[in-house]
């Protein structure tokens, strides 16, 4: 997830109100009051939740404790290997996307992959859920130690972390529709201001655009951002804007209103350039971002296990795997 060019955030018409925060400017919506940050706990516990929080925390655990995960590193090889692995023993079908790019830095090529998994892949209409799985190359945010190590527990991980956890009831999936993984390398190989973001996104988004596939993608949702234990979800003022998409943030939101997690709030909503935007104007795949930015961890070192939870991930988890199990009945 990334700044648009310059310092601030775009105000989009017709919204009102904005504040400050961690050096963003966000924008809320409804008469120019900012939602406040903790007004919508819900009193679910992990025992009310019958998706496996617990068992996705460990994931995320297991994804940190590889260490620094960045593009290209040592660490992302030993990450892939895992999810390949994972995947695969649960009956997904994994294509790793390579690709080459210049590092920023040094121009030296660099080797990337967006790690894809097709879950019933004769059914030619399909659904995409997609996270980044690299890591922030340091945590340029810190504001003890810029260059420290940065291990993206929610920042990379918690995305992942859900889609191992739902990898387990992919292969009985009922209906006429497939689903892809994506697990897009590249989402934030920046070293400076200026660098380029969402590599793997935009790299798979042109795949699909200009390939003949004999599927096509009904939706998508992005994954960002989705472990941090103070959980609030606002939509993103994209899908919020673009009529194709608009409808899943209301499948989903309403979704989350019919099973009790009140942290989904359509009370304002946030202007976030991320992944989901190249899938949508690149890929013309109608897709939503489903990201919690108000973290006060991001980019730092304390973005570790420690500041998620199980209960965060349990309630994300359960809100995209009912919303999945209505979609692919209709
Ligand atoms: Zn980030």
């Amino acid at each position: 997830m990334s700044r648009p060019s310059g310092q601030t955030l775009l105000l989009a018409a017709a919204i009102a109100g904005s504040f400050v925060v961690a050096g963003y400017l966000l924008v809320f919506g409804q008469g120019g009051t900012p939602a406040p940050r903790t007004a919508i706990n819900s009193r679910l516990s992990l025992a009310d939740i019958p998706f496996d929080g617990q068992r996705a925390y460990g994931y995320l655990n297991q994804l940190c404790d590889i260490g620094r995960r960045p593009s290209g590193s040592p660490g992302m090889e030993e990450q892939q290997k895992l999810l390949k692995d994972h995947f695969e023993k649960l009956g997904g079908k994994v294509e790793m996307q390579k690709y080459r790019v210049r590092h920023p830095q040094t121009g030296e090529p660099v080797s990337m992959a967006n790690l894809v998994v097709r879950w019933h892949p004769e059914r030619r209409e399909r659904i995409l859920l997609c996270a980044h799985y690299d890591t922030r190359p340091f945590p340029d945010r810190d504001p003890v130690n810029p260059r420290g190590t940065f291990i993206g527990a929610n920042d990379g991980a918690s995305g992942t972390a859900i889609l191992m956890e739902m990898a387990h009831h992919m292969a009985e999936l009922p209906g006429r529709l497939g689903v892809d993984f994506a697990l897009f390398d590249g989402e934030e190989f920046v070293f400076e201001e200026g660098d380029p973001y969402f590599i793997g996104a935009e790299y798979f988004a042109r795949e699909y655009a200009g390939t003949r596939h004999p599927y096509r993608y009904r939706y998508g949702v992005l994954l960002d951002l989705v472990g941090d234990k103070n959980l609030q979800i606002y939509p993103d003022s994209h899908s919020m804007s673009w009529s194709d998409t608009r409808p899943l943030v209301q499948q989903i939101w309403g979704t989350a209103r019919r099973l009790g997690v009140h942290e989904f709030s359509l009370r304002g909503r946030y202007d976030i350039r991320d992944d989901h935007i190249p899938l949508h104007n690149i890929g013309g795949i109608p897709c939503c971002d489903i990201i919690d930015f108000d973290y006060p961890y991001w980019h730092t070192e304390a973005d570790v296990p420690a500041n998620c939870s199980a209960l965060t991930l349990a309630k994300v988890g359960w809100v995209v795997q009912e919303w999945l199990q209505q979609a692919v009945r209709k």
